[in-house]
């Protein structure tokens, strides 16, 4: 990696002996570049962003180390123009972890540090203003909060204040919404911000703590005994209490002054989630996500780097936030897709997790009740320590799964009326059903039957969804929407009947609303959680016991508790069972006992039914029996057989471009490139077309690269990746390197 012999451009002063800086900059480049010291000052430290002259520009960069001697000539090189900080950005642990991460993903070394650093210190900000800090004002003190019933969340915010003086970053999980309610209150002369350091928050009173149950205690133990680095791998049934562990494990972690990190799936943060945490714990509390604008972002990163914020609370990117007193590493859900990042540095949160555990010598926690095969592969080789809740909390017990035979079944919808008899009587019991339908739309085709004409992405050559409500067909690739034709748009056919093929949850909906006029519907995807805060009142109205049926993609499986929840429909379950990608039966698995796990929660059995029309298929004997273990075993002997993962590693490369045949192209020479510095065991499968041969508009191929392990399949493609950069690529052909690719599309 230290490889500095290109410099780019030649430069006059040449000084004397003396330590140089070997920088990374955020360039799509594999290797560093070497700077002279400041004449002035002290030298910049490993950590510290400099800005750098660099190809006629001034580019914001990070020192990665000092050495003594530069690897170009020294008359060639150029002086950092400024230091942009006293000290290191990153506490040295967390950044060892990103440079191995660098390497370990065979990304540029620059845009990873660049990747790990909110957006304004990435474009060479000064540093992030010392929070500020929210406190009620004497007035505020006498103030009703009752009085603001009309304004939730200026009530909410003067209860919270009402218990010590907040950040703006903790009130933020609060309302998603902030300036708005504050000024209001800062109007009143009820809440008043100050800057600088903050006052201990008090002690508040906290949801008082359930008796553990003998497993969830024997866990919570095991936890909180470990010592430095330890993983644990905390497989608990849905329901079993799994949260109520976290707590445990979490709560001497506080009292020891130090900070836990908590990762969770994109879907599952929810205001939710966070009230439980603030409810059972009461920590300073700073929530990293995606969805955050650049200044929050900031002030949460800020909050936990400074030590300020005690629980950081985010999803995968969360995993590089700066620790001043890191104490436990949590990772909620492992097994959740979501942790992987599918573009530009292509991490996995959850595997980043452990290698920082290790660096930071604390326990990380990973847990659900359906874990990745990797992680129990893991388990079962000993590198983690196995934790069981084999039960559900309090008494509860897991559904009874039944399946649907489809074949033959009168469908409307894609309901069959089995399904949708016990809708009805649950609805009639006064309880609630959920059906979940992973297919976004109407209807995922549209068909002209007279002369088989289906309306095609012009971008993707995939079938457009038909969207009713919105009237227009979208294509869920690219985001391409056109408007629905009125009749079949060739030439000599013009049939005006056009038909749709398959189901989407807007149909079930509508099937639902003709069959259960009288039921209250609420319909949860990306197309009616658009708004911000939609989702989050949707999932209230459920929890609440508001709406009766609910229709949902993915959005409802992950994490809720709806206690009145006691029917469960999955529509199509068929989806997963054939498919070509080699992770979609684990997909289906984790999904279907995802979703039944919202059902009979509370006191009530709850009662899952699967529609399939291969009812004979062994995975569904084992979901009825909730046996993931039994299913993992089978499907971890398949993948060892067809040498997959988690047996033999993988790493994919992808091409696309404008010309039909130059990732072909490309993929063909960088396979020749790869056999000819080949390294024994490790196997170049392809170039092959991309299971989505074209994306807006782009062409696009895929070279495998196997195994034999993990050390020698490394081996190859450092210097691989490196030759790669060189490889003459032709206009507008973007390539990438994707190591563990969560599936081969
Ligand atoms: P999981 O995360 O494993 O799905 P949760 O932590 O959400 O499960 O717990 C499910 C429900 O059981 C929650 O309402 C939780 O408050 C409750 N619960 C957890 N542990 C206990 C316990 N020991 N006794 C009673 N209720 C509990
Ligand atoms: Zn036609
Ligand atoms: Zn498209």
């Amino acid at each position: 990696m230290n490889d500095s012999r290109h410099q780019p451009e030649p430069a006059g002063a040449a000084e004397g002996a003396g330590p140089v800086l070997r920088v990374a900059v955020p360039v799509p480049l594999r290797r560093l570049f070497d700077y002279l010291p400041p004449a002035e000052g002290p030298l910049p430290a490993p950590g510290v962003r400099v800005r750098v002259p660099f190809r006629g520009q001034t580019r914001t960069a990070v020192v990665v180390s000092l050495a003594e001697e530069p690897a170009v000539d020294p008359a060639r090189l150029r002086r950092v123009s400024a230091v942009l900080d006293a000290e290191a950005l990153w506490p040295a642990p967390l950044f060892d972890l990103l440079r191995w991460a660098a390497a370990y993903y065979h990304h540029p070394e620059g845009e990873v540090l660049a990747a790990a650093l909110p957006g304004p210190l990435g474009r060479g900000g000064g540093p992030p203003p010392p929070p500020r800090l929210w406190r009620l004002t004497p007035a505020g003190r006498e103030a009703d909060p009752g009085s603001l019933g009309g304004a939730p969340r200026q009530r909410d915010i003067l209860r919270a204040l009402a218990e010590g003086p907040l950040s703006e970053a903790e009130l933020r999980t609060l309302a998603s919404s902030l300036r708005g309610p504050l000024d209001r209150l800062a109007e009143r002369g009820w809440v008043a911000a100050e800057t600088g350091a903050r006052v201990a928050a008090p002690a508040r009173p906290a949801e008082p703590a359930p008796d553990l149950s003998p497993h969830q205690q024997r866990a919570a133990e095991a936890i909180r005994a470990a010592e430095g680095f330890a993983p644990f791998l905390l497989e608990g049934v849905t329901g079993s209490g799994k949260t109520e562990v976290y707590f445990r494990a979490m709560a001497p972690v506080l009292e020891r002054g130090r900070q836990v990190l908590v990762l969770v799936p994109e879907i599952a943060l929810t205001p939710q989630l966070l009230a439980r945490f603030r409810r059972r714990l009461a920590p300073r509390l700073a929530v990293l996500h995606s969805g955050l604008a650049e200044g929050e972002r900031l002030a949460a990163w800020e909050a936990a780097r400074s030590g300020e914020a005690q629980v950081v609370v985010g999803t995968r990117s969360a995993v590089f936030a700066p620790l001043a007193r890191p104490g436990l590493i949590v990772v909620d859900e492992e097994h959740d897709p979501s942790f992987k990042q599918q573009e530009g540095f292509r991490y996995h949160g959850r595997d980043l997790a452990l290698a920082r555990g290790a660096r930071e010598d604390v326990p990380v926690v990973l847990g659900s009740a359906t874990p990745s095969l990797e992680s129990l592969e893991n388990a079962r080789r000993g590198r983690y320590t196995r934790l069981a809740l084999p039960e559900r909390a309090g008494g509860a017990r897991l559904p009874a799964v039944d399946l649907v035979d489809m074949r033959g079944a009168a469908a409307d919808g894609g309901l069959s009326p089995r399904l949708l008899r016990e809708v009805a009587a649950t609805v009639e019991r006064g309880e609630q059903a959920l059906l979940f339908l992973n297919r976004r739309g109407y209807a995922p085709v549209l068909l002209c039957p007279a002369c088989g004409w289906t309306q095609l992405c012009p971008h993707c050559d995939r079938p457009m969804t038909f969207h009713r409500a919105r009237h227009m067909l979208l294509c869920h690739l690219c985001g391409h929407n056109r408007a629905v034709p009125v009749q079949c748009p060739e030439a000599d056919c013009g049939n005006p009947d056009l038909q749709t093929v398959g189901v989407g949850v807007e149909q079930v909906e509508q099937a639902l609303a003709r069959h259960l006029p009288d039921a209250r519907l609420v319909r949860v995807d990306r197309d009616t959680t658009r708004r911000k805060g939609a989702l989050e009142a949707k999932l209230d109205e459920i929890a609440g016991g508001r709406a009766q049926v609910v229709v949902g993609t993915q959005m409802v499986v992950k994490g809720h508790h709806f206690p009145g929840v006691t029917l469960v429909g999955v529509v199509a379950a068929d989806g997963g069972l054939y498919s070509a990608d080699f992770r979609a039966r684990e997909r289906l698995f984790q999904q279907v006992l995802q979703v039944a796990g919202r059902a009979g929660r509370a006191e009530r059995l709850g009662r899952v039914w699967v529609q399939t029309f291969h009812p004979e298929h062994p995975v569904f004997e084992l979901l009825r029996a909730h046996d993931y273990r039994a299913f993992a075993e089978a499907e971890l002997a398949e993948r060892r057989a067809a040498g997959l993962p988690p047996f033999v590693p993988l790493a994919l490369l992808r091409a696309e471009g404008s010309d039909p045949d130059g990732p072909n192209r490309f993929l063909a020479r960088a396979r020749e490139r790869g056999l000819a510095r080949g390294v024994a065991g490790v196997r170049f499968l392809g170039p092959a077309p991309a299971p989505v041969e074209r994306l807006e508009g782009r062409h696009r191929a895929q070279l495998l690269v196997a195994g034999p392990d993990r050390a020698t399949l490394h081996r190859a493609l450092a210097p691989w990746a490196l030759a790669l950069e060189g490889l003459e690529a032709g206009p507008g052909l973007r390539w990438s390197l994707d190591v563990d690719p969560a599936d081969l599309f």
